[in-house]
């Protein structure tokens, strides 16, 4: 029989199918399935104008039929099938897709149809030497056989078939080192590939699988072939909220994301407009054991009218909430698109943004109505948040601003930058805040108790992304962010925080041996006023803090940036005055004052002295 020739694009697709555009052939069941519930689709609809169409909705099926003997895999449907021409048509062009004409005809009708561009068929080829379709149309007499090997052409010829519908025949290639084709005809693979791709086609998806099935009048047990519906049918997400349970959601979750906590927050949204897409997403109660390592790949998965077209599609989640699980199912994205085509995707990416703002509603939900739930949740992903902030020059920082978390000297408690500034009063200039490695080594800083001995709030920063995400956005509502132990300081209007002018020439001279004395290691030395009980205290100039230089550091290929640090000396402490007077009396005891004197401010500002052994030399030559 002659074979007749594929139209010129099909040709190509076919070609790339053949050699697999797709990395993961396994998905060409899907395409089978998803074609097959689109046809029984349009039997459906045609059976609510049409009553010579008897079925009813329980009798429409896909099937599932595995041959190990023969290595074929065949996928049938009750469909509505196709005539010789529509085969030809359909089948033998990707130019004309039978959906699009479809749909384009039945435009008011709210009939979801998967599947634009009609290259999805051709998957088969992808696993199969041989693919053979006969069908026959609703209502036809008689049946068609197409048949092909690939590029090289297919046959057209009348056949015998029972009943309507279609039966789609893949013959599978051989076997080779690397592809191992006959695992899908393993009936386990089969339910796998069922369960995650298709799982929510709204027909029964039925395989005859073999059972252990206990005998009858009998202990014992035989193994039988039973029919099993592999699919589960109805999409959570597609079902109202109110007739959902938090269990199901929970399990839900914890079957799908492999937790086995369940989620902190559940977000369940349909949503019309520019982008029409219902949405379930969680927010975990635990941070996955890989999410702070590069390993973690974030992202939501991507359905097209419940089938499944990728597992975790990243450009739906931007960095900041890449903790958040869940997927997105969308009528407006077309099944066939790959992951590169996905990028670019205009559907999609309104899509993101909408998600992108439900999220973040939603955590400001949470915080402003379960605040305990809230910083549960702060403790375990607030990092990422903050680092969203500082990441792509501030780009979101206005958005994230007021979701942040910081631990203050109010109580301890933990603030919003929204509660701070609430609370500040009107002589209160900036917003301060405090870095260190702990709380308690804050709290222990000599700069701490010059602000809070004025009543003003100051922000506790802990974790190394801290300063740089205060930086980054410079100000809340008008307020200036202020390090305590940086040289901005403006606690007071009059002279405090503000270089204390040596009062006589001994004075100067003092300072300027002390600087010498202690030369790179420090950036100047004077004395200050503004603390009480502390001795001496390190301060930093200009915009890089001693914080900032120590995070810095710890940053591969950074090490060279470094803060002008300033050594603070308490011009009423005593020690001051002793310092005067050794100056006059004994020049090698002072320079040993000195090194210690910055080695203690050191010390208090959380970094360790320049040359610990030496410090502890000076320190024991005091003692003896
Ligand atoms: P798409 O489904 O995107 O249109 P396909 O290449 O998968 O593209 O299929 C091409 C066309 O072949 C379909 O639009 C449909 O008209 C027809 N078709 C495929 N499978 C079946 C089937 N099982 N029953 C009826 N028609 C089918």
């Amino acid at each position: 029989m002659r074979k007749k020739q594929f139209k010129a694009e099909s040709k190509k697709l076919l070609d790339m199918m053949v050699n697999s555009i797709y990395t993961n052939r396994e998905i060409f069941l899907r395409e089978l399935i998803s074609n097959a519930s689109d046809a029984l689709d349009k039997l459906y609809f045609r059976s609510l104008t049409d009553n010579t169409v008897l079925l009813s909705r329980e009798e429409y099926e896909i099937r599932l039929i595995p041959d190990k003997q023969n290595r074929t895999l065949t996928v049938t449907d009750n469909g509505c099938g196709m005539t010789a021409e529509e085969m030809e048509e359909n089948l033998g062009t990707i130019a004309r897709s039978g959906s699009l004409d479809f749909k384009s005809e039945n435009k008011d009708e709210n009939v979801e149809i998967i599947g634009q561009f009609g290259v999805g068929f051709y998957s088969a080829f992808m696993v199969s030497s041989t693919v053979t379709v006969r069908s026959r149309k609703f209502g036809a007499d008689c049946a068609f056989c197409w048949e092909s090997e690939g590029a090289e052409g297919y046959t057209l010829t009348e056949c015998e078939k029972d009943g309507f519908g279609t039966e789609i025949v893949l013959q599978l290639k051989e076997d080779t080192e690397q592809d191992k084709y006959s695992e899908f005809l393993d009936e386990y693979t089969l339910r796998h590939l069922v369960k995650k791709y298709s799982d929510y086609i709204r027909y029964p998806i039925r395989m005859q699988v073999s059972e252990r099935v206990k005998k009858e009048d009998s202990d014992e047990y035989e193994e039988q072939l039973v029919d099993r519906t592999l699919n589960s049918m109805v999409p959570l997400w597609r079902k109202n909220k109110n007739e959902i349970e938090d269990g199901e959601y929970n399990a839900f979750y914890k079957d799908k994301f492999f937790d086995f906590t369940d989620p902190l927050r559940v977000i369940h949204t349909k949503t019309e407009g520019q982008a029409t897409y219902d949405a379930l997403l969680f927010i975990p109660a635990r941070a996955p054991f890989d999410y702070y390592s590069k390993n973690y790949e974030k992202g939501l998965a991507l359905y097209s009218n419940g089938v499944m077209i990728t597992e975790k599609c990243a450009d739906l989640l931007p960095d900041c909430f890449s903790f958040v699980k869940g997927l997105v199912d969308s009528a407006d994205l077309s099944l066939n698109i790959s992951r590169e085509m996905l990028q670019q995707d205009h559907q999609l990416k309104l899509i993101a943004k909408t998600v992108e703002k439900k999220i973040k509603n939603e955590l400001e939900k949470m915080l402003s109505g379960d605040r305990e739930k809230y910083e549960e949740f702060w403790k375990t992903f607030g990092i990422q948040i903050k680092f969203g902030i500082y990441a792509d020059y501030g780009m979101k920082k206005d958005e994230l601003k007021d979701l942040v978390l910081f631990t203050s000297s109010n109580e301890k408690k933990q603030v919003t930058l929204k509660e701070y500034r609430e609370r500040m009063g009107e002589e209160q200039k900036s917003i301060y805040y405090a870095c260190g490695e702990s709380v308690g080594l804050i709290e222990a800083l000599p700069q701490l108790e010059t602000v809070t001995g004025k009543g003003f709030e100051v922000l506790y920063l802990t974790d190394a992304v801290d300063e740089f995400a205060l930086m980054t956005m410079q100000e809340y509502d008008g307020k200036k962010f202020v390090n305590i132990c940086g040289d901005g300081l403006d606690v007071d209007t009059g002279e405090a925080g503000e270089l204390v002018k040596a009062k006589n020439e001994t004075e100067k001279e003092l300072l300027a041996f002390l600087k010498e004395t202690l030369g790179d290691s420090i950036g100047s030395v004077r004395f200050t006023d503004k603390l009480q009980k502390h001795l001496v205290c390190l301060t930093s100039e200009g915009a890089i803090s001693v914080d900032m230089q120590k995070n810095l550091a710890n940053a591969p290929g950074n090490d060279g940036i470094k803060a002008t640090t300033v050594l603070e000396i308490n011009v009423s402490h005593p020690i001051a005055d002793k310092l005067v007077a050794l100056h006059g009396e004994d020049k090698d005891l002072l320079a040993k004052y000195a090194r210690i004197l910055l080695g203690e401010a050191r010390l208090i500002g959380g970094l360790t002295p320049e040359d610990p052994a030496a410090f502890a030399a000076d320190l024991t030559s005091l003692m003896v």
